[in-house]
């Protein structure tokens, strides 16, 4: 088969090992693994890749940083589970997300609840639970005075600010402009003097700039000015802040030229930080809170290849699976042009006869492509198709009613 039409190859990913044409996920051959989670398709989750991870972030971060996980980028309540015993603290999004970060858990006091739109009964269980809850707008202030009275113990409460910059070089920007996300700076001084007016329990601030970047300056950058802006607002704050959260964004190489992050010189920024902290604010903890960046690498997609089909010299793998169990890779979650998640064929890894193939999943779609006409080792019905990077904003974030197609299965290994 010609391969001339085929798009850019990607860095080999590093984070599994092979043996022979098998993929090694969690200790076993894919095609062991597949037999015993018995069907495709299915996402698993490595804990060796994660703990490697969550090890290389502790050791290039000053120890005083204190470091969360973001749940919402893979809520499998296992993972979260595991998750628990890993990080300082989980960041939940959702009273769903609440519900199991409690049941796995995780610590009271370093759980923290972020989101716009937070319903009334999801404000209540949080002061009920006695979790951190990040207000982004006087109404969830004003009802959080409420339940607190109702509840009978004051709600913990930070200030989420939609900062007056953005974060360059973003996947997804998450503040700066006009955002629906928390409460503008140049409204928190109001805000604040709101909070301390009705008797709230007031901790501090969250700034998040946004997702997915994977420019080390920038990131400073984006954590320099948060800082500068907490204390900026912190004087009308009715109290000293006991926690400064400086959000996430840490991403993750997906596509051809993607190189790392490099945690160094935020280390360093962050050590920097944090001996202004001592001054600044002497009661407060610097809280970095990261989902994609801990798990994303992680995590494999693996579906069966059910049919192989040539259409005018075009090469597709129909396989059991598609966008709606991973809309990212078909390209359709938040990207601008769609490019080639890493992927292989699992129990191939070894084949040198390759050809260039697109892998489809078995939509009625256009939008159902996993891979775009990518060089792939030639593969025959029954073969394991492999995702990389697919151990964040994957299974739950993807429609998966949509066609009616089986739900996918999560598996946490290793
Ligand atoms: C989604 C989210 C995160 C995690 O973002 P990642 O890019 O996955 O690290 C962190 N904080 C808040 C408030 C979020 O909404």
């Amino acid at each position: 088969m010609s391969t001339e039409k085929s798009l850019p190859v990607h860095a080999p990913m590093g984070q599994f090992a092979t043996d022979g044409d098998e993929l090694i996920v969690g200790g076993l051959p894919l095609t062991r693994l597949a037999e015993r989670v018995g069907k495709t398709p299915f996402y698993a989750y490595d804990r060796g890749v994660i703990r490697k991870r969550v090890s290389a972030l502790r050791a290039a971060l000053p120890e005083q940083v204190k470091l969360h996980y973001a749940m919402k980028a893979n809520p499998m309540p296992a993972v979260v589970g595991f998750m628990v015993g890993q990080v300082d603290g989980i960041d939940v999004a959702s009273g769903g997300e609440l519900k199991v970060a409690l049941d796995a858990g995780a610590p009271i006091g370093e759980v923290s609840f972020a989101g716009p739109g937070k319903r009334s009964e999801e404000l209540r269980q949080a002061v009920a639970a006695g979790v951190l809850i990040n207000v982004e707008s006087f109404r969830e202030v004003s009802e959080l005075a409420r339940c607190s009275e109702e509840v009978g113990v004051p709600a913990r409460v930070a200030a989420r600010v939609n900062p007056d910059f953005e974060l360059k070089g973003s996947g997804m920007r998450m503040g700066g402009g006009p955002k629906q996300f928390g409460v503008d700076a140049e409204e928190v001084p109001a805000l604040l003097r709101e909070i301390g007016k009705h008797g709230l329990a007031f901790e501090g601030f969250h700034l998040f700039a946004g997702s997915q970047n994977l420019k080390a300056e920038a990131i400073c950058e984006a954590q320099q000015k948060s800082f500068d802006l907490a204390v900026r607002l912190a004087d009308a704050a009715p109290c000293s802040p006991r926690v400064i959260n400086l959000g996430g964004g840490f991403g993750i190489p997906y596509f051809p030229g993607d190189l790392p992050l490099n945690l160094a010189p935020i280390g360093d920024n962050l050590a920097h930080l944090v001996e202004r902290a001592r001054h600044a604010f002497p009661k407060a903890d610097l809280v970095i809170e990261l989902g994609r960046y801990l798990v994303g690498e992680a995590g494999v997609y693996v579906a069966r290849v059910v049919d192989r089909k040539v259409s005018r010299g075009q090469v597709f793998l129909v396989v059991d699976g598609g966008l709606n169990h991973h809309l990212s890779a078909s390209g359709n979650f938040g990207q601008v042009l769609r490019k080639n998640y890493p992927a292989a064929i699992g129990n191939r890894m070894a084949t040198l006869d390759t050809e260039s193939a697109s892998v489809v999943g078995p939509l009625c779609t256009p939008l159902d492509l996993l891979a775009d006409r990518m060089v792939l080792p030639m593969a025959e019905v029954g073969d394991l198709f492999v995702l990389f990077q697919s151990g964040a904003y994957g299974a739950t974030a993807s429609p998966q009613r949509f066609l009616g197609h089986p739900e996918v299965l999560e598996v946490l290994v290793g």
